[in-house]
């Protein structure tokens, strides 16, 4: 059960609703989100009648919510959560492109990539400064020299970064240099790391484990809205399977009506980690805006045979281009609009 208060709630209603629920026995979490502070009891609260709490003074609404992760849960919240990254809006109405690098290698080619997919009409820009690597022997990303590099491509174009957190030790200077932390698929159940960014309020793209149910991958979404961080969003990379000769992951896009269904929370689609092949990157972008996606992200490389991750998935920005212009013919028959440089892209078509 959620018990929500009004806006201008005193400290004495929020005790003195704590103490009923401590009464029957259960555990009050008292979460001060961004917008609103909400008691979530924890335990047995078939004693508790939420009409009772309905009437207390301060509270403005009270939940039952039957999943195993409440604040996620479209039950408790009937509107789509909008994400705002600068001039940036994740949201019902709008499909996001990020783009860009899979590492951050150098200033000269993160910047040069950067304003390549600006170009294309990109919103925001990927790169990763820590890298997640399956050998401890390939290149591991510049770490906090990468963070600083992916701050000057954002002065030099102005889009937002988003970049992959893998250890709470670094999360501060990812906070002050980027805009929206990325948790990878390694690290989904790495409840730590999870709660910690729970304590910001800096935007999180949570990506599905490999091999994560969707209430796993829910249930990991619960950590950072729990600690009052509701700037969540979602991200399928694709699920093992047990054919892995032609594509490196299955993109589960079943995963987006499921997802809408079971949750308030934006989900983005990354079809280059996904399927790690070129040609499926366009098919499977436009089918993520058509199956009702907030947002995709594209690994793009201008050289990309040198690139020192991932390079055998990234697009050529000419690639990018064509999926962009695609992109801007196919939105307005779905109602959605795609921020930005349009009419950069028609000219390359
Ligand atoms: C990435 O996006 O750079 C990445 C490592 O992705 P994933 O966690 O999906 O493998
Ligand atoms: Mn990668």
């Amino acid at each position: 059960m959620l018990i929500i208060f009004k806006k201008g709630y005193t400290e004495q209603q929020l005790n003195h609703a704590i103490e009923r629920v401590r009464a029957a026995k259960c555990d009050p979490h008292v979460i001060h989100g961004i917008y609103k502070v909400t008691i979530n009891v924890i335990g047995d609260d078939t004693q508790l009648d939420p009409e009772d709490f309905k009437k207390l003074e301060g509270v403005e609404d009270v939940i039952s919510v039957s999943k195993p992760f409440p604040l996620v849960a479209r039950e408790f919240k009937k509107e789509d959560t909008i994400v705002q990254v600068r001039n940036v809006t994740f949201g019902p109405d709008s499909f996001i492109v990020m783009a860009g690098p899979c590492a951050v290698e150098s200033e000269e080619q993160t910047i040069r990539i950067a304003k390549a997919v600006q170009k294309a009409g990109a919103n925001v820009l990927r790169g990763g400064a820590f890298k997640p690597r399956s050998s401890p022997y390939a290149f591991q990303g510049l770490g906090n020299e990468g963070l600083k590099i992916l701050a000057a491509a954002r002065k030099e174009t102005g889009l937002p970064i988003i970049t992959e957190a893998l250890d709470i030790r670094d999360l501060d200077a990812i906070c002050e240099f980027t805009d929206i932390i990325q948790i990878g698929t390694r690290n989904m159940s790495n409840f730590p790391l999870l709660k910690e960014i729970g304590k910001t309020r800096t935007p999180v793209m949570l990506k599905r484990g490999m091999s994560a149910t969707i209430d796993e991958w829910l249930m990991a979404a619960e950590y950072i809205l729990r600690g009052g961080n509701t700037n969540v969003m979602l991200c399928e990379r694709g699920i093992r399977s047990f054919d892995s000769k032609y594509t490196r992951n299955v993109v589960d896009l079943s995963a987006i009506p499921v997802i809408k269904n079971l949750s308030h929370l934006p989900i983005v689609i990354d079809p280059s980690h996904g399927t790690g092949r070129k040609d499926a990157i366009e098919p499977m972008t436009l089918a993520s805006l058509a199956a009702g996606a907030n947002s995709v992200m594209i690994d793009v490389h201008d050289d990309a045979e040198n690139a020192l991750c991932d390079g055998a998935q990234a697009l050529k920005p000419h690639d990018f281009e064509k999926i962009m212009a695609c992109l801007h013919s196919l939105a307005p028959a779905l109602g959605k609009t795609i921020p930005g440089a349009k009419a950069a892209i028609r000219n390359t078509v």
